[in-house]
């Protein structure tokens, strides 16, 4: 590469950087919508109605209540470092508002088109001002409607290389719901309402304060009823510090990431201490694959944190990490031993895996599965290592594992692991084929995912038809499936799961074919259970369909399918000189 010419430094001309000032804090569609928002609830507004057209790529509409702005603020509103929030760095030690830089408005404004239409309360007339790409096109007067109305129009219609990088449509409606959600969490007071292209999508009633009982009647309307019912809670006060939590019980955990919404100050926040000190509190008691649904919020003086870490706000730091995680830990850890109750039925679904140290134990007395059977599985030469017919049919052990003897040696299916492992190969074959054989359902089976995931489910809408899912929404908290993959037969709690866990992998940027590798496999988590009794014939058969597997060793998420004892480790474990004659 050639050397640059570092010898003369130049100013940027003022639309560069304003440009480049923008592009730290405005990422998204979403994170206007998370300025707007925060600077409607700094003007005390009490409703605040959204529109948003096009993912909010071509509109974002906010209008609040507020305590509107004068003419002349109006104006100022957009320049760079204007904010009637601080006047100097100290003001940072008591802050109380969301905004504090004064630079969201300026860096909108530099890559949108803007009007924003403002009021003050009681007065005869209001203001009118529009904006494009930072330069004022227009000054007029505006009725005298009390409060602050704001439109963005082409976000980044004046950098291009910005647009690019946005991701799909689903997308970032996604994340435009949850910039909501966590407003609508910190401010159960608060009446909001979303139209998203022209549909009423959510419309939080506003509760009668920030209380205990209000806090959790916000929770129910995103997260849903039943979400709600799982989760426990805990509200704590020392000294300065106040800890009110609503998290899962400990035998109620979720399948995603998705729901974990943490406030300081009613602040959302992405924070490394507070996350984990909730993983840190399930520590024994969590399955890898589930997490827990945790609304959190930590009230302290706004001495003890820095919030101005990070250009969008979203990141903080305390003063006193470790005091703070171990309160916050030990707080979490009393509630949940409390809340500790017999394991649910959705536990026993978990097949228990062999000792691998000890593969005879499995066989221990019962009686009717040593009686030996002599159907054989005609001879096939091709196959895995662990393919040499014939074998006989033992019988099935715990009704989970299934017992063959071949060559002398003793072959056990785990018959779960197994089934998986086949449909999850079938399911990627139809993939590959010109897309999963659909089921279409005489009566569609209604799940309950609370009015959030509800939204975020359904921008995924046209996407999981490629996957073979066809669903609507019934109401405001449920989904009604009307079509599935044919190989997977679900009932509507392991849809519950499965539409959860695919809300967070469709979110995630990867690569399609593993995104589909991921549906398949939670898909078909749940097709076979393990309790199932399996007829004779139907286990002769899955030795068969696992053999044609690309890989028979293991089910999708790693656990074995199947364990071998051959007849010289037999002898050996005995303790006799040598396996018997064949
Ligand atoms: P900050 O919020 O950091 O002060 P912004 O650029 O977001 O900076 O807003 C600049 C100023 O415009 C705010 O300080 C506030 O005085 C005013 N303002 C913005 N939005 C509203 C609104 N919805 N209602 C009343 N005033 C507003
Ligand atoms: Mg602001």
């Amino acid at each position: 590469m050639e050397k640059q010419n570092l010898s003369q430094i130049k100013l940027l001309p003022e639309e560069v950087a304003s440009k480049i000032a923008a592009g730290e804090v405005i990422e998204r569609p979403a994170s206007v919508l998370k300025e707007l928002l925060e600077n409607s609830l700094d003007a005390g507004a009490l409703k605040t109605q959204i529109e948003i057209e096009g993912a909010g790529k071509r509109l974002i509409r906010v209008v609040d209540n507020g305590c509107g702005m004068s003419p002349e603020n109006c104006r100022l509103a957009f320049a760079q470092h204007a904010t009637s929030k601080i006047e100097g760095l100290e003001d940072l030690e008591n802050l109380a508002t969301y905004g504090f830089r004064g630079e969201a408005l300026f860096s909108i404004a530099a890559i949108s088109e803007i009007q924003l239409s403002s009021c003050l309360q009681k007065s005869p007339e209001g203001f009118k001002i529009s904006l494009k790409g930072g330069k004022v096109l227009k000054e007029q007067k505006a009725p005298p409607v009390s409060g602050t109305l704001i439109e963005v129009r082409n976000l980044f219609f004046n950098t291009p290389a910005r647009a690019k990088f946005l991701k799909s449509d689903s997308s970032e409606k996604a994340q435009i719901l949850r910039v909501l959600e966590e407003a609508a969490l910190s401010h159960p007071e608060q009446h909001f309402a979303l139209r998203m292209d022209g549909k009423e999508t959510l419309n939080l009633s506003p509760q009668s304060n920030r209380d205990f009982p209000s806090r959790m009647e916000r929770l129910r309307e995103i997260l849903g009823e039943e979400t709600t019912r799982t989760l426990t809670t805990a509200s704590v006060q020392r000294t300065d510090i106040r800890l009110t939590v609503f998290l899962s019980r400990p035998d109620a955990l979720a399948s995603s990431r998705n729901l974990q919404y943490f406030f300081v100050n009613e602040r959302p926040v992405v924070n490394r201490t507070l996350q984990q000190a909730l993983y840190r509190s399930y520590e024994d008691s969590r399955p890898s694959h589930k997490h827990p649904v945790c609304v959190l919020f930590l009230n302290i003086p706004p001495s003890q944190f820095d919030v101005n870490v990070h250009p969008q706000k979203k990141e903080i730091r305390f003063r006193s990490e470790h005091e703070l995680f171990d309160f916050i830990q030990n707080t979490l850890r009393k509630e949940l031993s409390k809340s500790k109750q017999a394991p649910s039925l959705a536990a026993h679904s978990w097949v228990k895996i062999p000792d691998p140290r000890e593969p005879y134990r499995i066989l221990h007395p019962q009686p009717d599965t040593y009686l030996v059977r002599e159907d054989t599985i005609p001879y096939e030469a091709q196959g895995p290592s662990w393919y040499i017919p014939p074998f006989t049919y033992l019988g099935q052990i715990e009704k989970t594992y299934l017992a063959y003897e071949s060559q002398g040696g003793l072959l056990i299916l785990d018959q779960h692991a197994a089934q998986e492992r086949i449909l999850f190969e079938r399911y990627l074959e139809q993939f590959k084929n010109g897309g999963p054989k659909v089921q279409r359902l005489m009566i569609p089976i209604q799940v309950d995912l609370g009015p959030s995931q509800v939204q975020r489910v359904l921008t995924w809408k046209e996407e999981l038809k490629n996957y073979g899912f066809d669903m609507d929404a019934f109401g405001k908290s449920s989904i009604l499936i009307h079509a599935l993959p044919a190989l997977f037969d679900l009932g509507p709690a392991d849809l519950k799961e499965m539409l959860e866990r695919l809300s967070e992998s469709l979110g995630s940027p990867a690569p399609e074919e593993s995104r589909r590798e991921s549906i398949a496999s939670m898909a078909c988590k749940k097709a076979v259970k393990a309790h199932d009794r399996l007829s004779q014939e139907e286990a002769v058969h899955l030795i068969e369909e696992l053999k044609n597997c690309k890989d028979s060793f293991a089910c999708p998420h790693g656990r074995p399918t199947l364990l071998k004892l051959t007849r010289e480790e037999l002898a050996h474990r005995f303790k006799r000189p040598g396996p018997p004659p064949l």
